[in-house]
Parts: C-alpha cells; sequence; structure tokens
C-alpha cells in the first residue's frame, strides 16, 4: 500500500513539475542566461530558422510566441515567409563569436531578405544574406521593397516589442512610408543592421531577475535624431570587423549555468 501512495506521489509530481517551473531571464540583454529555455520550431507558418546547427534558436516563451505570431501574419497576408537567424543559446549567456547581446533568450535577428521559392534544410544553413543599403552610395539597395517594409512594420507593432535596430537608412524609408506611427519610435538606428534587423523584447511582465533597458525616447524618432545618424555617415564603416569574444560579468545566477 505506502509503494502505491509513493507511486501515486510521483505521478502527481511528475506531473505539477513543468507547470511549477517557471521560465526566467536574468540579467541585462548584454550580460545575462537564461533558464526554461524553449526551442523556436525549424519551421512553422511564415517563418524559418537559419542554421539551426548553431543551435542559437532558444528563447523565453515570449520570444518564441513573438516570432510565430509575426509569422502567422506574413503567412495571412501572403507575404514570404521570414528568416529567423541568431536567437540565444540553450541557457544563454555569450556567444563564442558574434553579438555581445542576444544572452537572455529576449533578441532575435530576422534578416531581411525574401527566401527562395523553395528551401530544404541544407540552403538553410549555407544562404547568404543580402544587403538593403548601397554603402558606397549610402542610399538603400534595390532589394529593399514592400516586402521589407511589411516586416519591419509588422514586427514592430507588437507591444511585446522594446525596441528594434535598423539601419539609419532604413528608419528613413520607415518614417517616408508610415508617417507618424508610433511604433516608428520602437524603430532604433543602429551601426550595421542593413541586412537584418534585431528585435529585442521588454522583460516578461513578473520576471524579477530580468534587467530592462530605459524605454525608447517618445515620438517617431524620425526628426533631428534621426538626421544625426544620416549625417554621421561614419556609423557605416562601424558595422563591420572582428570584435575579440566578449566576455562580460554575468549575474550570480549564471555563473556555473552558461557554458
Ligand atoms: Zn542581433
Amino acid at each position: 500500500m505506502k509503494q502505491w501512495i509513493r507511486l501515486l506521489g510521483l505521478i502527481v509530481f511528475s506531473a505539477l513539475l513543468p507547470n511549477t517551473v517557471v521560465a526566467q531571464a536574468v540579467g541585462g540583454y548584454a550580460a545575462g542566461c537564461q533558464f526554461n529555455a524553449q526551442a523556436l520550431p525549424p519551421f512553422g507558418p511564415g517563418f524559418y530558422v537559419l542554421r539551426a546547427s548553431r543551435e542559437r534558436y532558444y528563447g523565453q516563451s515570449s520570444l518564441i510566441e513573438y516570432l510565430q505570431n509575426l509569422g502567422n501574419k506574413l503567412d495571412q497576408a501572403q507575404f514570404p515567409a521570414m528568416l529567423v537567424a541568431d536567437m540565444a543559446k540553450e541557457r544563454g549567456g555569450p556567444f563564442a563569436y558574434g553579438h555581445r547581446s542576444h544572452q537572455s533568450g529576449l533578441d532575435a535577428d530576422i534578416w531581411l531578405r525574401t527566401p527562395p521559392h523553395t528551401i530544404d534544410s541544407r540552403q538553410l544553413e549555407t544562404l547568404s544574406a543580402q544587403d538593403m543599403v548601397n554603402h558606397s552610395h549610402y542610399t538603400l539597395s534595390p532589394h529593399f521593397k514592400d516586402q521589407q517594409r511589411l516586416l519591419i512594420a509588422l514586427a514592430a507593432q507588437d507591444p511585446k516589442v522594446s525596441r528594434i535596430f535598423v539601419h539609419p537608412l532604413i528608419k528613413q524609408a520607415m518614417c517616408k512610408a508610415y508617417g507618424d506611427a508610433p511604433w516608428l519610435s520602437r524603430l532604433r538606428p543602429w551601426f550595421g543592421h542593413s541586412k537584418h534587423i534585431h528585435v529585442r523584447l521588454h522583460c516578461p511582465t513578473g520576471d524579477s531577475h530580468c534587467e530592462p533597458q530605459a524605454p525608447v525616447t517618445p515620438g517617431t524618432g524620425c526628426g533631428s535624431e534621426l538626421a544625426s545618424w544620416i549625417n554621421d555617415k561614419d556609423g557605416r564603416l562601424s558595422s563591420g570587423g572582428k570584435r575579440k569574444p566578449y566576455r562580460p560579468t554575468l549575474p550570480k545566477q549564471c555563473q556555473g549555468w552558461v557554458k
């Protein structure tokens, strides 16, 4: 009898376990880690995961939901699927190479190129990005079309989004197309980001270990702030170059957890 009670207890306990474990983004976007991350499936309505072999397709549940919703919207609008590049490692933390952020499961890169009509897992490993900016003339390239504008607009409209980093010329094009739409404030001009956009979500509600970034300045950001980026064309030169591996001091909970 005792054994039965123990067995029953064990069954109840393991059934409850997944619900009692709460997902967590810990620390900052550029010095943090994540617990109970979920994987974005390799593909779904309106999206494909690029370079799955790198295993950078993990994120907090809010990020997975956000990307799946965005894919659904593109699919419903009968627009081509988006190509999702780096998100985070399963436990988060800094990458061995590449970006500084993407550490707490709340950042995702989305390529701006239109994917080929048919695409298989091998192509998803080898496909190359397309530049939306002609850097020698400092103008947008002919690759930047309605599809790219719609993708960025849909991506920015979701209130889960804290900010999206885009090349200054892309922000300028979005300002021209969408006038004074309030979500334009979430599009932040930044170096690089002419082949992809970088989406950063807010800290999930109730996640007390997640360090939020200062809110974006109110207003569309289409005026003098954007003009200063456009005039400072050195921005285009600062995007490239290999950087040394970035090793920030991680919050205590992440130490020994991040591989
Ligand atoms: Zn990024």
